[in-house]
């Protein structure tokens, strides 16, 4: 068998113990004679399956009560429109900061059902910092103020968040979520599809304050409406349910084997600093972002010249770290480190790139 160094950005890496559960679990859950493929979404090997993966969310997450967690599908993609839909509704206006593509997504599909105000935006520099943001600029009557976390094309990540006083925070986390604690109570409302570092894709992860499960506007889609997972426990059709399964795993490994998200943390700040070390000194390579916005997660690089940039996206393939070219709209590479991608994966492709250097000077 054989397994590479996977630095997509999604759908990413998974973590090779969950995996091989999964793998065992395949054909007989637990003496249930079905894989969790095959079984009804109202069994109850399934229920024990959906509660305990909220369960272990709310405890690796430490997410507070009055926080709902839904399990639903449609992509982070989705969510672009069902946030404005549901929360766009006192004075059908939000704030928005463009951060980059995602960001930028976001603020276009609110636009369609309300005043999405652009308050920020890092476009001139190709989306390479963080822009600063003065409160002062902000819609004091905006329904909701919203940003995209970590940018996982970019490579930038909010290390402070705005201030917005009484207008909720809601936040796109689809890249960052479980990479380090998080204060859920500084949000109103987070959300993040599986694929890049909680499971398969097809699932999506909604934490919502409870206050905020307010009346959507007319005609909303019943799938679209926020109560109508809320109000069945995700299950009011068939969720995602293998995704939902292997998140679930996912998130065992985290709490039990790796000891929770500040150890992740600790071990997601090794891997990061050390490529980021790597091309701080390289006369070769160097990151497209500025230092103190830099994510944990995705790390872009160049060389500077486009054909040798291709030649090492290349050879890196021959030696079985995959899937480093950059998003088609940036160029370049990207290593996308996420939770899964292991200590030992980082150290060699650094090996590999120090070689590549002493190669093509
Ligand atoms: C991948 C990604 C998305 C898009 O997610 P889909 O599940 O494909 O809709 C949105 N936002 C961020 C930050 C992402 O990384």
């Amino acid at each position: 068998m054989k397994r590479v160094y996977n630095f997509s950005a999604g759908p990413s890496t998974l973590p090779e113990a969950v995996l091989k559960k999964a793998a065992d679990e395949m054909l007989d859950y637990q003496g249930s004679g079905q894989s969790v493929m095959e079984m009804s979404h109202r069994s109850k090997e399934f229920d024990g399956i959906i509660k305990s993966a909220e369960s272990l969310m709310r405890e690796v997450m430490n997410i507070p009560d009055n926080y709902k967690v839904l399990f639903l599908q449609g992509g982070a993609s989705s969510q672009f429109a069902m946030v404005p839909l549901n929360l766009m509704t006192k004075n059908g206006k939000a704030d928005y900061v463009l951060t980059g593509q995602w960001a930028t997504k976001a603020q276009k599909e609110a636009s369609r059902y309300g005043e999405a105000n652009v308050v920020a935006s890092s476009k001139d520099k190709t989306f390479s910092y963080i822009p600063e943001l003065d409160p002062s600029t902000f819609s004091k009557d905006a329904d909701y103020f919203h940003i995209c976390m970590n940018n996982t094309i970019y490579g930038t990540k909010y290390h402070t968040l705005p201030d917005t006083g009484n207008v909720p925070l809601v936040a796109d986390i689809s890249s960052c979520i479980l990479s380090e604690p998080i204060d859920v109570s500084k949000f109103g409302l987070l959300y993040a599809g599986a694929q890049k570092n909680m499971g398969p894709a097809g699932l999506t992860v909604v934490i919502i304050r409870e206050d905020l499960l307010g009346e959507p506007m007319e005609k909303t889609p019943t799938m679209f409406d926020y109560r109508t997972h809320a109000d069945n426990a995700s299950l009011y059709n068939t969720p995602p349910c293998y995704s939902i399964y292997i998140c679930k795993l996912v998130l065992d490994w985290i709490k039990n084997d790796i000891g929770g998200l500040a150890k992740m943390k600790e071990i997601n700040e090794k891997k990061a600093n050390l490529l980021y070390h790597f091309l701080d000194q390289s006369k070769l390579f160097r990151g497209t972002v500025v230092a103190k916005d830099r994510s944990l997660m995705n790390i872009p690089f160049v060389t500077g010249n486009d054909e040798l940039d291709a030649k090492f996206v290349k050879e890196a393939a021959a030696n079985d770290f995959v899937n480093l070219k950059g998003h088609r709209s940036v160029g370049g590479m990207r290593a996308s480190v996420y939770n899964a991608m292991p200590m030992e994966g980082v150290e060699k492709l650094v090996a590999f790139m120090t070689e590549f250097e002493k190669n093509n000077q």
